[in-house]
Parts: C-alpha cells; sequence; structure tokens
C-alpha cells in the first residue's frame, strides 16, 4: 500500500552507511515505500546516494524549525538526535509507518507489522519491561509529534535518548495488549547472542531483523576483503558469532560500496573500506552503552572523592576534556560543541 512506509534516520555520514545497507536489505524483501529523514550534517554526495537507495530523502532540521520542536530542544539540548527522531511521527502522508534504527539490517519480509498497532515492538534485551525503540510500528500523527515534545519538554528522557522518553509516553506496552509485543526475532540484538548463546542457536535462524545495538557498530569494525571477514581482537564477544556482522558487510561492499565509489563519498573501494573509527559516534550522540560507562565511573569516582566537591570547570578547555564533558552529557550546543563546529569537524575528518 502506497500510504505505508518504512523509516529510518541517519543525523551523519556514518550512520548514512548504516541507512544505505538497512535500505538496500528493505529493497530486497519489499515493496513498500522507504523514507530516511537526514539532517543537514549529511554531505551532499551522501544524500545522493541515499537518494538512490530511498524513495524520499527528507531534511529535517530540529535546529531551523520554528515549532515546538525547536522550542523542546532549547529546553533539553541534551535531546538533539531523540528530537530528530521523533520527526518520523510528522509523515503524515502515511498512515502506518515502521521505524528502523539505521544499524538494522532486514533478513525477510516483514511486511506483516502493519497488521500491527502502534506503539508495537520487541522487548529490550536490557530490561524486557521496556520495548527496544529501534524497530516500531506508529501511527504518524501531529497530535502525537507535539505530545512527545511536550513530555520530552517538561520530564526529558529517563534514559537520556529516545527509548527512555518513547517507554515513559506508551506506558502501558509492559502490561496491556500482548499484540503489542513483537516477537523478539523483529529485533534480535547483536548482544542476545552471546548473553543467551543457546536460545541463539535454538532460534536465530528464524531471524527476520537483526540490531546492532550498542556502541560500537558494523562500520566501526575493519573488514578484509579478501577473506570477507571483519575482523576484531579476541576479546570483541560478537565476533564469536560474526555472521550477521559479516552479512552486514556483504551488503556494504556488494551493494553499497560501488554506488558511494560512484559518487565521489569515498575514493576508491580501498579507502571505503578503511573503517571510520567510534569518534564520529562519541562526538554526535551518547548512546545508552555510553551512558552506562558514565554510571560506573560516576560511581568510581564517588568512592574515591566522595566528600570532595567537584571543582569549578576551567574558563576553556582542550579537545580532550570537551570531549570527555560531552560523553557526561555536558555539551555546550551554542558554543564548542554546536552543529557548525561539529560539521566542521567531521567533514575535516570524512576527508
Ligand atoms: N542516530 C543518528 N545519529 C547519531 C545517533 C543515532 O542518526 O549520531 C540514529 C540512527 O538511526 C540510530 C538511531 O538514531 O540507529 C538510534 O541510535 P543507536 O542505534 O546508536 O542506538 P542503540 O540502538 O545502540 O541504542
Ligand atoms: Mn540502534
Amino acid at each position: 500500500m502506497a500510504d505505508h512506509a518504512y523509516v529510518t534516520l541517519a543525523t551523519n555520514d556514518s550512520y548514512a552507511k548504516g541507512a544505505l545497507v538497512l535500505g538496500s536489505s528493505l529493497q530486497k524483501n519489499t515493496s513498500k515505500k522507504l523514507v530516511v529523514l537526514i539532517t543537514p550534517q549529511v554531505s551532499e554526495s551522501m544524500r545522493r546516494v541515499l537518494d538512490k537507495v530511498y524513495d524520499v530523502v527528507r531534511v529535517v532540521d530540529v535546529l531551523d524549525s520554528e515549532d515546538s520542536a525547536h522550542l523542546a530542544l532549547m529546553e533539553r539540548p541534551e535531546l538533539g538526535v531523540t528530537l530528530t527522531k521523533l520527526h518520523c511521527w510528522t509523515l503524515t502522508e502515511y498512515t502506518k509507518c515502521v521505524f528502523m534504527d539505521a544499524d538494522t539490517v532486514v533478513l525477510q519480509n516483514i511486511d506483516d507489522l502493519f497488521e500491527r498497532e502502534e506503539l508495537s515492538a520487541a522487548p529490550d534485551p536490557g530490561w524486557p519491561d521496556c520495548f527496544n525503540s529501534g524497530v516500531f510500528v506508529y501511527r504518524p500523527s501531529i497530535e502525537t509529534h507535539n505530545q512527545l515534545l511536550q513530555l520530552a519538554t517538561d520530564q526529558g528522557s529517563f534514559d537520556g535518548g529516545d527509548q527512555g522518553l518513547l517507554n515513559s509516553f506508551f506506558s502501558t506496552w509492559a502490561t496491556k495488549d500482548i499484540h503489542k509485543h513483537l516477537p523478539f526475532i523483529y529485533n534480535l540484538s547483536s548482544i542476545s547472542i552471546y548473553s543467551y548463546l543457546p536460545a541463539f542457536k535454538a532460534f536465530g535462524a528464524d531471524a527476520k531483523v537483526v540490531h546492532f545495538l550498542g556502541k560500537v557498530k558494523p562500520w566501526n569494525y575493519t573488514y578484509d576483503g579478501k577473506t570477507r571477514t571483519v575482523k576484531g581482537d579476541a576479546h570483541d564477544q560478537i565476533l564469536t558469532h560474526p555472521e550477521f556482522l559479516n552479512l552486514w558487510w556483504d551488503i556494504y561492499t556488494s551493494r553499497i560500496l560501488p554506488l558511494l565509489t560512484e559518487h565521489g563519498v569515498v575514493k576508491d573501494v580501498a579507502t571505503g573500506l578503511k573503517a571510520l573509527s567510534g569518534l564520529v559516534c562519541s562526538l554526535a550522540y551518547s548512546c545508552r552503552f555510553c551512558k552506562e560507562e558514565e554510571v560506573t565511573e560516576a560511581v568510581s569516582q564517588m568512592s574515591i572523592g566522595a566528600a570532595e566537591a567537584a571543582p569549578p570547570p576551567p574558563p576553556s578547555v582542550s579537545s580532550e576534556e570537551r570531549r570527555e564533558r560531552w560523553e557526561q552529557g555536558q555539551v555546550d550546543y551554542m558554543g564548542a560543541d554546536s552543529y557548525e563546529n561539529i560539521k566542521k569537524k567531521l567533514d575535516a575528518y570524512l576527508q
């Protein structure tokens, strides 16, 4: 149906790579419309490639908008990416959509999701009474969008991201209607592979969607094009079952890299294979996993110097300190960490 769409989001060229792999996997498995929301930080050449894979590439700029999203961002600058994700509710040309994180890949047709109601999602592997917001069925509505922004402004998000906010908003998900619980195979988190290996061995073959949840994304790994395997160190648990990671890279090298080369996003295939470091992730977004590390760090600092008051911040800080502060959620959105400065850094980095 024309009024159904799969929707994703990419706020920079790294996540755009994820969106391209996801889009390509959707193209193979559905004939529904594919929509990607992007922000102005995504490069022109990357947009042209996204155009090849997606039916609609829509630029959303929360900073520029004069609506309630902008106001919410002024109140809660830490929710930048989250508020951008909430823009998916404004796609009212569709009656029903499935949102998918840019770090997911579709392995089979999942159009039966459109028979589900808002808000349908799979349990989060870390806290199964919360749903994971990497894959969810929703109904675009300006009213819902505004209510979500209101909640964001009033309360913020308990995990600092969209998942906390959405779980607070759709708070009866855990108990009210089992039809809104998607089977786990619609959002199989890569971390569940090692946290419950026997279940993965029993049911993993039925997976419909894989989600590379967590700090390190597929595009952060190094891939050996000759052996067609992902490299990592021995402690990398995800590599105990690298099938899905290799699958991501398979799609990336066979279907995406040629497009990126053709449109000048990467100079040649060899350069394209060089993985980006985690810098982009930590610069642009604090994910739940980063937050967990913060908590551990805060606790260990507390036990060392519980009685000491925190020293006042120095007037100007080194880039290392700035990055540390960013990771602790102290973002100087109007100054050093403004979108303009981040974009400059990313541009320089990507070149
Ligand atoms: N995202 C983005 N830019 C960012 C961070 C996140 O575009 O800097 C989007 C992207 O679609 C991503 C989603 O928001 O998949 C949720 O973030 P992420 O997947 O990193 O969170 P996790 O699933 O690891 O909790
Ligand atoms: Mn994700």
